[in-house]
């Protein structure tokens, strides 16, 4: 007795109607059960690549939008400007005085609460060396 010589066939469902395709060689359109449904699928690709807005680029121009004003249109700017650092920095460490005064007694760790609360201030988008920098400075820290 040595029936079970071969496993069960394995399927997979066809991405197109959901029938099931067994995988072996003979099933030439896997993982679709069938051309047509291969052909659909192919259909949708071909239309969502069309849909991709394609830029004709003129020859020679110089291509694409500054990407510091793409950033800032998207709204990923980061904070890099001093004055609006310091600002939040000295309000970070106003609302966290006892996680200033720890990083100032070189508590780094309690440093990240102070940074978080400038950041906070800033929407995340603060410059995060520019923010460190500028807190140790208000702290009077070294670099
Ligand atoms: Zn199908």
């Amino acid at each position: 007795m040595s029936g079970q010589d071969t496993s069960p066939p394995r399927t997979v469902a066809c991405p197109q109607c959901g029938a099931p395709v067994v995988w072996d060689a003979a099933a030439k359109f896997r993982p679709f059960c069938s051309e047509r449904c291969k052909l659909i699928d192919l259909g949708a690709w071909a239309s969502e690549a069309y849909r991709i807005p394609v830029t004709d680029e003129p020859a020679g121009e110089p291509t694409g939008a500054d990407p510091a004003a793409v950033v800032q249109a998207k709204g990923l700017a980061q904070v890099s400007d001093p004055e609006a650092v310091r600002a939040a920095c000295e309000a970070a460490i106003a609302a966290e005085p006892a996680a200033a005064a720890a990083l100032k007694a070189g508590n780094e760790k309690a440093g990240g609460r102070v940074v978080g609360h400038a950041m906070k201030a800033l929407k995340g988008k603060g410059d995060p060396t520019l923010v460190q920098r500028t807190l140790r400075q208000l702290l009077g820290l070294p670099g």
